[in-house]
């Protein structure tokens, strides 16, 4: 997918879900890291980070189109548009758009905790940490070793 074809898919998802157009600009941004896209007000342009299209697909895709376009719809009338606003928070509601985009499947696996079995080198991975004193290798019994 290009940028004119997300504008398209964006304006496509204004009428829809807004019943309005959206006559702003449209652009994918790689480096966006952690977030799935931004509404820059001063330029009426709505980014998208690719890896969010490349790692989940179209249905977060179109979540985070629609999250961006609560930011849009109510700057272009004049309204309060950033997060903690009411109205943001009731278009949210109406419009069905996610407040949060998910973590990226390769940011989530980057913040994985690894650990290996000292003795048979079994390597675990844990979203949190554990009690290294408390729990051994599920092989051979084991003491687990923090890797990174
Ligand atoms: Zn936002
Ligand atoms: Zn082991």
């Amino acid at each position: 997918m290009n940028d004119s074809k997300l504008k398209a898919l964006i304006e496509k998802i204004s009428f829809e879900y807004f019943n309005k157009p959206f006559v702003g600009n449209a652009k994918f941004n790689g480096r966006l890291r952690t977030t799935g896209g931004r509404y820059i007000p001063s330029q009426n342009i709505i980014e998208i980070n690719p890896k969010y299209l490349h790692e989940l697909g179209e249905e977060d895709l179109i979540g985070i189109i629609k999250h961006e376009l609560c930011h849009y719809h109510l700057h272009i009338a004049g309204k309060p548009y950033n997060h903690r606003s009411k109205e943001f928070r009731e278009l949210l509601r109406k419009t069905g758009s996610p407040r949060f985009c998910r973590m990226l499947p390769s940011e989530e696996q980057k913040k994985r905790i690894k650990y290996k079995c000292e003795t048979c080198g079994t390597e675990y991975q844990r979203k949190r940490r554990i009690n290294l004193n408390k729990y051994r290798c599920g092989k051979c019994r084991g003491k687990l070793k923090l890797i990174n």
